[in-house]
């Protein structure tokens, strides 16, 4: 899960990571009132969960009430890539002498916590690291929670050569990674933090990026999800207990289990097709289960075709029958169906398809086969 900045800055906050001072506005009036709160010049900063938003002219320095105006109103008219702005943080604007590039993230080769620092900030990191890998410095945490005070010279001598910025800036990074950890983060970064006239450390930017499985333990953070930036489908099928990921090809899955669903993928890839979403319905035998993942991939106009592809072990193949004819009931089906099921009560529901004229097959290969077909 991702956060707009407005409220990662809140996160910061209460991590003592120091921020330019500011507020949310929704309309031109209440920027003003901010502004005038605060004093000039002042930030406007769009709030969008995507990237590149200054460079898409959604990040604006105002030095009067005229400029904050004219900026606010061509701000708010937007679309950045493909989001309209519905809020803009204004901030006091800060005194940049230089900016850094900083981010404790998951290093998901080498299976450990990462901090990531260069003093080339503000740009696009990734094109440093291409260009200039040997600019882009990394603090591995070791499977520790905590910043090693003893393997940290070289780092932090590395970034900020300045022995006066050694000090703040250590601590802007324990604080850093003391709520990456805390929330359980995949992503805790401040591009640029940046350096002032006066030599003051700040966060000017603030990304904050959630693990979702583990957000159940952060009551404070899930309601800060923005529903915006949500695929409607994938939350319905959350609510309905049912792991969705909506893909980009036509042939609709469902399958029991994770480890088959993924193999369905591979198969259906193989044989020329493309999957339309990976979903499992898990390991339960409700119908209800399969008739509300008709449903859920049925919104998905793209889908030409659909497998249900069951391994029976706890699932017992009848009630998936059960589940696939009461759908057929309750939803309006105009795409083919392709049933493959095998193992628990494998018998029973083939009569029961068989009755119903819905034909199934025995192996993955032969039905994935004709699905694929059928959406071509
Ligand atoms: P992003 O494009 O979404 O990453 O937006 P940022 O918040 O990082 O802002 C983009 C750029 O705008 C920064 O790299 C800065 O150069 C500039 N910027 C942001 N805040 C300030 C500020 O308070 N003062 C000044 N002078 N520049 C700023
Ligand atoms: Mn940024």
């Amino acid at each position: 899960m991702k956060i707009h900045e407005y409220l990662a800055i809140d996160l910061f906050r209460k991590f003592g990571i120091p921020v330019a001072g500011g507020r949310i506005a929704e309309n031109v009036s209440e920027a003003v009132a901010i502004a005038q709160e605060i004093g000039y010049p002042v930030v406007l900063k769009a709030q969008v969960l995507v990237g590149g938003r200054g460079k898409a002219g959604g990040v604006k320095l105002a030095k009067n009430k005229e400029e904050l105006t004219a900026h606010f109103n061509q701000i708010k008219n937007l679309v950045i890539k493909g989001y309209s702005v519905d809020k803009i943080l204004i901030v006091r604007a800060l005194d940049i002498k230089k900016e850094f590039y900083s981010a404790v993230t998951i290093d998901q080769v080498k299976n450990d916590v990462v901090l990531i620092a260069s003093a080339e900030g503000g740009v696009d990191i990734e094109e440093t690291a291409k260009s200039h890998p040997e600019k882009i410095h990394k603090y591995y945490f070791h499977g520790h929670n905590e910043i090693d005070l003893k393997r940290w010279p070289p780092f932090i001598k590395a970034v900020f050569p300045d022995p006066t910025l050694q000090e703040p800036a250590t601590k802007i990074f324990q604080k850093l990674s003391n709520l990456f950890f805390e929330y359980d983060c995949s992503l805790a970064e401040i591009n640029p933090l940046v350096i002032d006239h006066k030599g003051e450390l700040y966060a000017a930017d603030a990304k904050i990026n959630f693990d979702d499985n583990a957000l159940y333990r952060h009551t404070d953070i899930q309601f800060l999800r923005d529903m915006k930036y949500e695929d409607p489908d994938e939350v319905e099928a959350k609510q309905n207990d049912l792991s969705f990921v909506k893909m980009e090809g036509n042939v609709g899955c469902i399958v029991n289990g994770a480890g088959l669903a993924m193999a369905t993928l591979d198969i259906i890839k193989l044989l020329g097709g493309e999957p339309a979403n990976f979903l499992d319905v898990g390991g339960s035998s409700n119908p209800k289960k399969v008739l509300n993942a008709l449903r859920i991939i049925l919104q998905n106009k793209k889908v030409k075709s659909i497998l249900i592809n069951i391994f029976g072990g706890i699932t017992r193949c009848d009630d998936i029958a059960m589940g696939i004819l009461q759908a057929r009931k309750e939803l309006d089906i105009p795409v083919p169906l392709v049933v493959r099921l095998t193992g628990t009560n494998e018998k029973e529901a083939k009569k029961i398809l068989a009755e119903n004229n819905i034909n199934t097959f025995s192996t993955m290969r032969e039905a994935v086969q004709k699905v694929v077909e059928l959406a071509k």
